[in-house]
């Protein structure tokens, strides 16, 4: 089995060095967000990760989840329950949520690292509470006061889960298909019929009542994403007070088999006339729907990171245990039968790339938390909408980059395994089974990238691109001639003007071939990832300086930073390179010929 040891002192640098979280939550009028309140709370959410949900991470990959199809009732692996028990008993449901809906208010900044420890520990697990989050987001923006009444609280506390039904057979990335209807009825109420398929925790054992926020059709709806609603739909009906009553008619129909998360249940779910209650305006579901999505995406992009940091230290581990030939410049260890493989070029290769995306991706993301809580606290309007534009632009880069990275590192770790890897035992295969989700759901990567080029850059006149070069300028600024950091700047100042460059000309080519958008959008998508990380690998070194960490910690940030700028910072050329070559080579072969020589 994997182990998993919860990575406390870089993220304890990445807070307290590089994001200087003390200052920005002082600033924030985060006053209950110490340094002793943070600490603690990172302290009891490792112990919650390692010694409780790690431990059933190797049995909700063996025995899933099961349903009853009599009763249409799903039970969970054994241990799951009881851990989400514990869970809630721990106040964590709450931990980010506005103490206005009975949360603890914490910044979102220190329920990253938390959500990080729990999906690194068990990603299956960390899937049923994970949407509740999403679902009080988007009501309290948009519910009615009775909907906040009745629902905020028992999710917030965690006695009742959330879901996202938006998924149907015919309709995926394009939301404008869906077919579930919402007929109204004379007590204000709609009856929502359809079938909504892969519904993370659509029906579970763990909980008294699930929320279902369902995407639907009102009768007299424009056709298209424009015709949209959303409802909140409980399985089991809530009463003016609250109280639960009768069953609704929605029932988890099947069971999805699939390659990993085999503990998370992915549900078909039936609403059969099901009572709804309208949330926010007819037709303007989607915004609603994107309230919640955004917070999901970048909870996506944390699954990666978790399973990547998971896999990186077990590689790490076996690496310096498995004794393999001996190093081309002379033995290391001597007295062994053999060298460990951590003496090989090669083996160095793949632990270091897993060390540089892990890190540098760990930066990054808190990063856009912060920013997050920067967009809600902040004290001046200029400051909250900067910030706002920043989040909305690095949702789409943090989601794709960390799950696109999560792929890599968990096939790289596995790899340092050799045929060890390929086998169930070790637990690698599992992590690289469960990253594989990371980049399909809450939106493709190929929906991310799309999202970045066409909305947040192109659409939104790029606030968020600016803001970001800005900041990577100001920093290259600051540090120029500046030794080591000083060569990293002149080079990140480079990719600035690059990436600046490459965003007016998608613009302006995209103008005259509409195709030329989503033929850049991918590459545009990874050049940006590589290159904020770069930005985030230089500034690490930077914080280094008068930071609370050993010599060894400096060291090893100090060398991965060098790493990541000679061996993969380069992958920017790649895509930029694939950029300019533009939509001609990809668009040129006809549907048809795709099948010729067959
Ligand atoms: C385990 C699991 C859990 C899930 N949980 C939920 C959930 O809780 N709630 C929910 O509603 N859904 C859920 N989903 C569904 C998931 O969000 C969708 O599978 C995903 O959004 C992709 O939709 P699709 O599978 O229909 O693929 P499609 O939309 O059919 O896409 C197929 C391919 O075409 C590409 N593509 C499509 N359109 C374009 C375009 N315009 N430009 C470029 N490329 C394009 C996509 O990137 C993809 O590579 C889950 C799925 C799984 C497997």
């Amino acid at each position: 089995m994997s182990r998993y040891d919860a990575p406390l002192t870089d993220m304890r640098f990445v807070l307290f060095d590089l994001l200087r979280s003390e200052q920005a939550f002082a600033h924030l009028g985060y006053t209950d967000a110490t340094r002793d309140v943070i600490d603690a709370v990172l302290e009891e959410g490792a112990r919650f990760a390692t010694q409780v949900l790690a431990p059933l991470n190797r049995v909700g990959d063996e025995v899933g989840c099961t349903l009853d199809a009599a009763t249409g009732d799903v039970r969970t692996p054994p241990g799951f329950k009881e851990a989400y028990a514990q869970y809630v008993e721990g106040g964590w449901t709450g931990l980010v949520t506005a103490t206005e809906h009975g949360g603890q208010g914490l910044p979102h900044l220190v329920g990253f690292p938390i959500k990080e420890m729990v999906d690194a520990a068990n990603l299956a697990w960390g899937n049923f509470p994970l949407l509740s989050n999403g679902a009080v987001e988007a009501l309290s923006v948009y519910g009615t006061e009775w909907q906040r009444e009745v629902f905020l609280k028992p999710l917030v506390e965690g006695r009742w889960t959330g879901t996202m039904c938006l998924t149907e057979p015919h309709c995926g990335s394009d939301l404008g298909l869906l077919r579930t209807r919402a007929e109204p009825r004379d007590d204000g109420t709609y009856a929502i019929s359809g079938t909504k398929i892969f519904i993370t925790a659509g029906e579970h054992d763990m909980t008294d009542n699930i929320v279902h926020l369902v995407l639907a059709k009102l009768p007299d709806a424009p056709a298209g994403s424009r015709g949209i609603s959303l409802f909140v739909v409980p399985k089991f009906r809530v009463a003016q007070d609250g109280s639960i009553g009768e069953r609704n008619t929605l029932r988890c129909g099947s069971l999805e088999h699939k390659m990993g998360i085999h503990g998370s249940a992915t549900c078909v779910m039936n609403f059969d006339g099901a009572e709804g209650y309208l949330v926010g305006e007819p037709h303007k579901g989607l915004m609603a729907m994107f309230v919640m999505m955004n917070t999901a995406r970048l909870a996506v992009g944390l699954q990666g990171l978790g399973l990547s940091d998971r896999a990186y230290q077990n590689a790490l581990a076996y690496a310096k245990e498995r004794l393999q030939m001996r190093s081309a410049t002379g033995a290391k260890f001597p007295d062994k039968p053999a060298d460990p493989i951590i003496v090989h070029p090669d083996v160095r290769r793949m632990l270091l790339t897993c060390k540089a995306l892990v890190e540098g991706g760990r930066a990054m993301s808190y990063d856009a938390a912060l920013q997050f809580d920067i967009a809600s606290h902040g004290t001046t309007e200029d400051e909250r909408a900067e910030a706002d534009a920043l989040v909305g632009f690095l949702t789409p880069i943090v989601k794709a980059c960390l799950t696109e990275w999560s792929i890599e590192v968990t096939y790289d770790a596995l790899q340092c395994f050799g045929g060890h890897g390929y086998i169930h035992e070790h637990g690698l295969e599992q992590l690289a089974r469960d990253a594989r989700i990371t980049t399909l759901y809450e939106g493709t990567t190929g929906i991310q990238a799309l999202d970045l080029l066409g909305r947040k850059v192109i659409q939104m006149k790029g606030a968020g691109l600016k803001a970001m070069l800005g900041r990577i300028r100001s920093f290259a600024e600051s540090r120029a001639g500046d030794g080591e950091i000083g060569t990293y700047c002149a080079e990140l100042s480079d990719l600035a003007a690059q990436w600046q460059h490459l965003s007016v000309s998608i613009a302006q080519r995209s103008g005259e071939n509409a195709d030329e958008l989503g033929a850049a959008s991918y590459d545009y998508l990874m050049f940006s990832g590589y290159v904020l990380l770069g930005y985030w690998w230089a500034r690490s070194v930077a914080a280094l300086d008068g930071a609370s960490v050993t010599p060894a910690f400096a060291d090893a940030k100090r060398a991965t930073a060098r790493f990541y700028f000679e061996r993969i910072l380069p992958r920017t050329l790649l895509h930029a390179a694939a950029i300019r070559s533009g939509a001609d080579a990809l668009m040129a072969l006809d549907a048809e010929a795709f099948d010729a020589g067959r």
